[in-house]
């Protein structure tokens, strides 16, 4: 799912896996704080992190866009991958809004897929919420028999039972597109800024570097 991601970053100095903690103003611009971070000063700083992680990064020198993020809280979703040893759909393909289960996925049905038996089951979430800090394999075997439950067959056993919790996994949405205050030089994108779709993660990018580009004025837009 990265990859378009790592193919417009190929000829850009990108720095992966580096977790910024802060960031601070000073007369030769921003410098910016955590493990490994770049140590340079720079003239422009952009937020593109999901609303409460953008929260907790804006509340020290832009407390009016951290007030944006802390209004468009996200809520979590609890994910499965579970492989069979044999079709388990009984013909189904896609299942949503069936008891725990959201929306659940055979990627066999999808065209050009392995033909290997797997389903990507997300669970609801206002059942993610009320499993948030269950262990990992309990939710795994719990999506499982909602699965059996939903599809009301008799699964194969599994080959391959996981689950992975997105804490910030479906996005809000504050309404601004983006953020961007020209004389701090400091803004904000993402896909809480206009919904919980990936476009609009693009859209919001797309509209923050039209701002910066053309030096516009106000702080929102
Ligand atoms: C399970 C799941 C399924 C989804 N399915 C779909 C779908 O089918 N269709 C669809 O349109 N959308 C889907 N989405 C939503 C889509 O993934 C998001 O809308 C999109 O990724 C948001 O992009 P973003 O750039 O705003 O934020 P993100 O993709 O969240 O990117 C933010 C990045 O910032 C990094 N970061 C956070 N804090 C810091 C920090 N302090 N320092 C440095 N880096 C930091 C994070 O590690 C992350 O890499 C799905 C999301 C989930 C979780």
């Amino acid at each position: 799912m990265n990859a378009p991601v790592q193919a417009m970053s190929a000829a850009l100095p990108v720095a992966w896996s580096t977790r910024v903690d802060a960031f601070d103003p000073t007369s030769s611009g921003w410098r910016l704080r955590g493990e490994g971070v770049d140590a340079s000063t720079f003239d422009g700083v952009v937020v593109a992190v999901p609303a409460e992680q953008a929260e907790a990064l804006l509340a020290v020198h832009a407390r009016e866009f951290a007030g944006r993020a802390a209004s468009a809280p996200s809520q979590p979703c609890w994910t499965a991958l579970l492989a069979f040893p044999a079709p388990a759909g009984a013909g189904v393909d896609v299942l949503r809004d069936a008891g725990a289960i959201g929306w659940a996925c055979r990627n066999a049905g999808k065209p050009g897929r392995d033909p290997l038996e797997t389903w990507v089951v997300q669970a609801t979430p206002e059942w993610s919420t009320t499993h948030l800090e269950d262990a990992s394999d309990v939710v795994a075997g719990a999506l499982l028999r909602a699965l059996a439950d939903a599809l009301g067959s008799h699964l194969p056993t599994p080959v391959l039972v996981q689950a992975h919790r997105w804490r910030y996994a479906r996005a809000g949405n504050a309404g601004d597109g983006c953020l961007w205050d020209p004389r701090t030089r400091l803004g904000v994108c993402g896909d809480w800024l206009l919904g919980p779709r990936v476009e609009c993660a693009w859209q919001s990018g797309d509209a923050l570097a039209e701002r910066i580009l053309a030096g516009a004025g106000a702080t929102s837009g």
